[in-house]
């Protein structure tokens, strides 16, 4: 097969697929095209593509000879046109939200696989793209929160006196949760966590975080580990316990998303007013319509003494590392799509099924037929 890595617009910092895949896919007999400077702002150059094994093009040659085309952020709509039927395009294109641009894609004729669409399956784990982002998410926010905070994460005891160690509010223990949570305690902080499903307590104590519980949430085992929408009653309770340790905290980072749905809002006006000035906020919802009232996606504001960090972009901030995770999620698609590198496109497979939007003219996504 031939695949093409395009350069991916700004602000977009990451690139499709690395150099280490590059190596793997063209010791299988694969050509690999690459525009030219896509690795660059992940600081990968050229020349580190070539010595893969790929050659490298202009965007146009790219687009044109590859079979298989990889671009993490969605295509321009005056690039459509170079898309038809019997290629491929592999991206997050969240098929949910962009509904209208489904169908446009499905009229190229274009396949189309979007990542944030993987199964969150056992099986698909080293696929899912939500998972790993969210990891750099999680790992970045407490780095950001640390780095705007006018006081220490540690507890430090110097001959110019003690300094006690700041205290961290985790709301939301998913991927991202749990990762603010390993970090921040890495770095020295008191970690306490909250989320609306009390299975994670177990998971947020081997991090050596505190459970905040707040008594009656409704948790359903089979939403595949996602949250529920809770009742009014248990909100109301939700936000008094919640508004306890916030006030107290130097330090909330918030990651609360309920998918298909607005990020709830958790971290109130009335809040940040009680919180202690200098307190920093990270909103990782913050592209979601935010869990913190005030914050502003990709802006750092402050209210009421309070900085707030709005952010739902972290992983373009390390795009290295970045680059490397998503790159190998893909890779691990494509050993399913590829079998002796001849495609196999096997819609029985539940994370084909899963993954493909558009194929053959038509939308095959199950949840945009409903
Ligand atoms: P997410 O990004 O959708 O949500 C982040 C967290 O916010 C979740 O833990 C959710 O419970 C929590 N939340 C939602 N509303 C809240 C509220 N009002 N107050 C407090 N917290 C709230 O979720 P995610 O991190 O992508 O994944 C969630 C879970 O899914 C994981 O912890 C895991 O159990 C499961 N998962 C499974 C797989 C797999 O099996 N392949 C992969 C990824 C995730």
């Amino acid at each position: 097969m031939i695949l093409g890595i395009l350069k991916e617009p700004s602000p977009e910092t990451r690139v499709s697929l690395h150099p280490e895949a590059v190596k793997v896919f063209t010791a299988a007999g694969n050509k690999i095209l690459i525009e030219k400077g896509a690795g660059s702002t992940a600081f990968l150059s050229d020349e580190v593509y070539s010595e893969a094994g790929a050659e490298v093009k202009e965007r146009t040659e790219v687009f044109k000879d590859a079979e298989m085309v990889f671009q993490i952020s969605p295509i321009a709509a005056e690039e459509h046109q170079l898309l038809s039927k019997g290629k491929f395009l592999i991206g997050v294109y969240q098929p949910l939200v962009a509904r209208e641009l489904m169908q446009t894609l499905a009229k190229t004729g274009v396949t189309l696989f979007s990542m944030d669409s993987i199964p969150r399956i056992t099986r698909a784990q080293s696929m899912d793209v939500l998972s790993s982002m969210s990891t750099v998410s999680g790992y970045k926010a407490v780095l950001l929160a640390a780095a705007n905070l006018p006081r220490f994460f540690p507890m430090l005891m110097t001959a110019a006196g003690t300094i006690a160690p700041a205290k961290v509010l985790v709301i939301g223990a998913g991927v991202a949760g749990l990762q603010a949570i390993a970090t921040a305690k890495r770095l020295g902080a008191v970690v306490e966590a909250f989320d609306t499903r009390p299975s994670v307590k177990e998971q947020v104590e081997s991090l050596g975080g505190k459970f905040v519980e707040v008594p009656g949430a409704v948790e359903d085992k089979s939403a595949g580990g996602y949250a529920v929408e809770q009742s009014e009653e248990y909100k109301q309770k939700q936000s008094e316990m919640l508004e306890k340790s916030i006030v107290k905290s130097d330090v909330v980072i918030t990651t609360a998303l309920i998918p298909g749905r607005k990020a709830p809002v958790l971290v109130t006006h009335a809040m940040l007013e009680k919180m202690k000035s200098g307190a920093v906020v990270v909103d990782l919802a913050a592209a979601n319509g935010g869990n913190c009232e005030g914050s502003v996606n990709n802006e750092i504001v402050s209210v009421e003494g309070v900085t707030i960090i709005g952010n739902s972009s972290l992983p373009a901030s390390m795009p290295e590392d970045a680059s490397k995770m998503y790159s190998k999620n893909v890779q691990n698609l494509l050993k399913l799509l590829l079998k002796d590198d001849k495609l196999n496109l096997n819609f029985e497979d539940e994370i084909i099924k899963g993954t493909c939007i558009t194929h053959d003219g038509a939308i095959v996504y199950e949840p945009l037929l409903k």
